[in-house]
């Protein structure tokens, strides 16, 4: 393992959370970070996931991956193609975490707006729920084969619901990509798949 980038995104900041006065350099690598927590954040807990962050390393192609198990782990990554890797400490709060968690500070303005629950059916939960589990155990999104095969369910159907579950903000993909479904609500939010 070369060049391992260990940061404490905060390092970065300022005393309102805005990227501090810093060389270009620094700049470039801190937003680079921020985007990575953005991805990272905004579908976790994952592993290993494709975030499509063009690698940092001059004239690489790779792709990052990232990894967050938990809200409470730092934020590991890596390039497939040149090995490039790191590790983000302190991201939770930070102006880039999409987890939802970062209620620090904000109790007062999360009461006065509660964030409403996500209304689902039944049916759609179950196949949020299977595209949580199934990208956790696989590390990978699940194609709509997979969802065909579970469900027992004809290809239109699959498609169809992913395309509803896209419309209503629950995931998000990339037209004509196979595993590209990345699950925009956290496990709180779920059912259990039964
Ligand atoms: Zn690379």
């Amino acid at each position: 393992m070369t060049n391992t980038y260990v940061t404490d995104i905060t390092h970065y900041l300022n005393e309102s959370g805005e990227l501090a006065e810093m060389p270009a350099a620094a700049r470039k690598l801190a937003s680079f970070l921020g985007l990575l927590i953005d991805a990272a954040s905004q579908v976790m807990p994952i592993a290993d996931h494709d975030t499509r962050i063009r690698c940092r390393k001059r004239g690489c192609q790779g792709s990052i991956r990232a990894s967050l198990p938990t809200h409470d782990s730092e934020i590991t990554w890596h390039c497939p193609v040149c090995g490039l890797n790191g590790m983000i400490h302190k991201w939770q709060g930070s102006k880039w975490d999409r987890s939802g968690q970062a209620e620090e500070g904000n109790a007062d303005r999360s009461q006065e707006k509660p964030k409403p629950a996500p209304k689902y059916t039944p049916r759609e939960g179950q196949y949020l729920a299977f595209i949580y589990y199934y990208t956790k155990l696989n590390r990978q999104p699940p194609a709509e084969i997979d969802m065909q095969r579970y469900f027992q369910v004809t290809p239109p159907a699959v498609h169809d619901m992913m395309l509803k579950l896209e419309k209503r903000g629950f995931i998000s993909r990339e037209p004509g990509k196979p595993r590209s479904i990345r699950l925009l609500l956290m496990r709180e939010e779920l059912p259990d798949l039964v």
